[in-house]
């Protein structure tokens, strides 16, 4: 069989063009490797160019000026006339303003009401605050940068010879990052970093274990980050534990405490605090719970034009099941939701949710503005290759993974969330930076779906990633969770993709399953959104 050719039952596919609203004059090339000039679809339209797959292609002739329609919205206006049948690619377009933050439909589309999803439960480690984590994971926060490489040498000890002896935890993670000291700590933008590492020490999937390493001499003291209040969790269970009323101090290892001579005897006074967190993490097992604990953070990473088509739409779907089982969904991503703003505010359920979202936005311009940039920055080599031709089409695919449930509160960039629904998350849409903040609002499980490919996965929270594209999939089989490009393929509905991804969300939130990244233990760096100036 050696000489027989590669299976080509992609390739031999007639040509299809997938096409997103009746009212848009583009479709894009759905063909594994694109079609070339001369391809015919079976409604006669004949090919004058070669279009790589997901690029677009014109279904009517466009005079220049002409609006290009797809999702229904002007995505650009042809720089030149562009015939029936043409490629149409980002140099034959200028990209429409950015939607004003004055006059926006406000709480105006009220989505029927959809009957609740009962009955839907996962096994997960109830917290003493009420969250529940999907794993049980001692982390160690740090104050500062400068303890990283101890902190790394001691995890690896803690790993070596301490969890084997506490089969219940499932693993240490130093929660390294850059911040700490070198900046100003008390600039008003500094709120963002200093909350987002106390609210992720704080994530459900570590069970309320705090622990601190600090040097000692750093801007962000412990008692900066985790004021006394901020640790109720912590206090409770000691206070507990040891029949006292007074509040438990807060768990601070520090490296420049005289005790300390030389550098195993940090390492020691590291691995005892962690042992005393593992005996209890360890004693914990999980539970039924309804999947309405479960907290969602979903985005996107590395797009292509089939993003917008298979896999967000299948997202968005299983965003509505989530939202009707009671659950917390977040979606992101500033930039990329920026030209849909007026869709946003529609649906929220009340004013003050639109206008909390208004305000994000406004003062993400203006930060964008601070670096003579715009939203158009976000889009990459790699979205055009894909066939996105601009942040307006990119944000129009984005933004289908909130599905159609009303908008029920809006999360400050690194704050917690603290209501359940749909919520709109407002953070950058950087693929790690946005993954930091959704844990710092409290996320137990994250959804990424991806059209180029990206190996991205986060040590603190299984991560799901769903590719857009069967080629994607079938490349990265053992990297892609689910393949949401059998939507392109007519394989499968969107409605099919988005029950799996809910099923497989309460397989790997129970621990039943392992996504990808936690199998090859594929773990990206937290990376702190931080607005504010270093000095
Ligand atoms: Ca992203």
């Amino acid at each position: 069989m050696a000489d027989s050719p590669l299976p080509s039952s992609a390739a031999a596919r007639p040509p299809h063009r997938i096409h997103m609203h009746a009212a848009d004059n583009v479709a894009i090339v759905a063909n594994d490797g694109g079609l070339k000039a001369g391809a015919t679809f079976a409604d006669g339209l004949v090919l004058v160019d070669n279009v790589p797959q997901g690029h677009k292609v014109s279904l009517t002739d466009l005079a220049e000026g002409d609006a290009v329609v797809r999702y229904n919205v002007p995505i650009g206006y042809a720089l030149k006339a562009i015939p029936r049948g043409s490629w149409v690619h980002e140099r034959l377009l200028r990209m429409p303003a950015a939607r004003e933050l004055e006059g926006l439909p406000i709480a105006t589309v009220k989505p029927p009401a959809q009957a609740p999803l009962e009955g839907y439960t996962f096994e997960g480690y109830r917290n003493l605050d009420g969250s529940v984590g999907t794993r049980n994971i001692l982390a160690i926060t740090q104050t500062v940068q400068c303890v990283a490489g101890v902190v790394d040498f001691a995890v690896q000890r803690i790993k070596a010879e301490l969890l084997p002896k506490y089969p219940n935890v499932d693993d240490v993670v130093g929660l390294s990052h850059s911040y700490g000291c070198g900046v100003a700590i008390d600039a008003p933008d500094a709120v963002i970093p200093i909350r987002t590492l106390r609210n992720i020490s704080l994530n459900p999937n570590f069970g309320g274990e705090v622990m601190v390493i600090s040097l000692g001499c750093e801007k962000l003291q412990p008692e900066r980050l985790l004021p006394p209040g901020s640790i109720a969790l912590v206090d409770e269970r000691n206070v507990a534990d040891i029949g006292e009323t007074a509040n438990a101090k807060l768990d601070v290892v520090c490296l420049q405490d005289d005790a300390h001579v030389g550098f195993m005897s940090m390492i020691d006074s590291i691995m005892r605090q962690a042992e005393e967190h593992l005996e209890r993490l360890n004693a914990r097992r999980r539970e039924t719970v309804p999947a309405s604990e479960l907290v969602v953070g979903v985005q996107c990473g590395g797009s292509d034009a089939f993003s917008g088509v298979t896999a967000n739409p299948a997202v968005g779907f299983c965003t509505d099941l989530l939202v009707r089982a009671g659950a917390t969904v977040m979606f992101s991503e500033v930039t990329e939701v920026r030209d849909g703003i007026d869709q946003l505010t529609s649906r929220a359920t009340t004013p003050e949710v639109a206008e909390a979202m208004i305000r994000e936005m406004a003062w993400y311009d203006a930060y964008l503005d601070r670096g003579r940039v715009d939203r158009s920055a976000n889009t990459t080599p790699g979205n055009k290759k894909g066939g996105l031709s601009n942040i307006v089409e990119k944000a129009m695919g984005s933004i289908v993974k909130s599905g159609s449930a009303p908008i029920s509160g809006v999360v400050s960039p690194g704050e917690k969330a603290r209501q359940k629904g749909l919520l709109y998350a407002a953070t950058p849409a950087s693929d790690f930076i946005c993954g930091t903040l959704q844990l710092a609002a409290g996320m137990n499980l994250h959804v990424f779906t991806t059209g180029r490919g990206t190996p991205y996965g986060l040590a603190e929270v299984p991560v799901i990633k769903v590719a857009t594209r069967s080629d994607l999939a079938r490349r990265w089989h053992d990297l892609m969770d689910v393949n949401a490009g059998r939507i392109a393929d007519g394989d499968a509905t969107i409605e099919d993709v988005g029950w799996e991804m809910f099923r497989l969300m309460l397989d790997v939130a129970s621990g039943r399953k392992k996504t990808w990244a936690e199998q090859w233990k594929l773990h990206n760096a937290l990376v702190l959104f931080n607005p504010a100036p270093v000095t």
